[in-house]
């Protein structure tokens, strides 16, 4: 589904991406780990074309990313994202969040987004909420609202960029639980996390970066039981 090929990007003399190769298949979950600085946001942000790469090649479904124009609002609809605030729009309704991408990017009528709308949220469990403003909800609600909103668009992948990371202790959770039934369902997923429980759960497989590259890539039980480098290694003791 993802192809990414021989991508570097560099900010002045930081080689922050350094020839980075792998792929993600569809309904594959893929984690990605590593210390802070590693690259792992830069990575998200350039396959939904957030930054622009250097060098190299990222396609989805055999096309290469688009440079710009209408291109890219199909590929941010195909891409969904979802960060670690929120990013809701803060003077609309929960409802009217969801249902407003698929309204102009998809051309659903308000009818059929408000009903597939309420279906998302009825998902991840805020049905009830649809009509408050986001500053209304919890953390953990105002970023299964972004979970639900990148579903609303019918995404090809989903990337999920430490989605958790600004949520209070008790609403992990809440988030992880609705991470871990989409990729039940088969959702492809890119996520960048600090949860390991999710990762060894949820993961196909796991990209460890540091230092702009990618280290080792295996699968959960590999990674967590016998890792490769001492780079990972050193990361693992540090948060195990
Ligand atoms: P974290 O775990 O802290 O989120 P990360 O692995 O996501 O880290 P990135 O955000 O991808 O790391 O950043 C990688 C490196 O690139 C960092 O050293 C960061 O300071 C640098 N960087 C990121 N964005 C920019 C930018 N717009 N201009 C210059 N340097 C940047
Ligand atoms: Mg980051």
């Amino acid at each position: 589904l993802v192809i990414i090929d021989s991508v570097n990007k560099h900010y002045g003399d930081l080689h922050v991406l350094n020839n980075i190769n792998t792929q993600v298949g569809r309904g594959e979950v893929v984690v990605v780990l590593g210390p802070s600085g590693s690259g792992k946001s830069t990575l998200c942000r350039a396959i939904n074309r957030l930054e622009t790469i250097d060098s190299g090649t990222i396609s989805i479904d055999g096309q290469p990313l688009p440079e710009e124009g209408n291109g890219l609002a199909t590929l941010r609809a195909d891409v969904g994202m979802v960060f670690q605030q929120f990013n809701l729009f803060a003077h609309k309704s929960i409802l009217q969040n969801v249902t407003l991408g698929p309204m102009k990017v998809r051309g659903l009528s308000r009818k059929d987004a408000e009903e597939k709308a309420m279906a998302l949220l009825e998902r991840v469990g805020i049905a009830n909420q649809a009509q408050k403003l986001p500053s209304q909800l919890s953390g953990g609600q105002q970023q299964r609202v972004a979970i639900a909103r990148s579903l609303a668009m019918d995404p090809k992948l989903i990337l999920l960029d430490e989605p958790t990371s600004a949520l209070d202790p008790e609403m992990i959770n809440e988030v992880l639980d609705v991470m871990i039934g989409l990729a039940n369902d088969g959702m492809t997923m890119l996520v960048v996390t600090h949860e390991m429980g999710f990762a060894r759960r949820a993961a196909d497989r796991i990209i460890f970066m540091a230092d702009g590259q990618i280290v080792e890539e295996a699968t959960p039980e590999q990674f967590f039981t016998d890792p490769k480098t001492s780079r990972s290694q050193d990361f693992l003791s540090k948060i195990l």
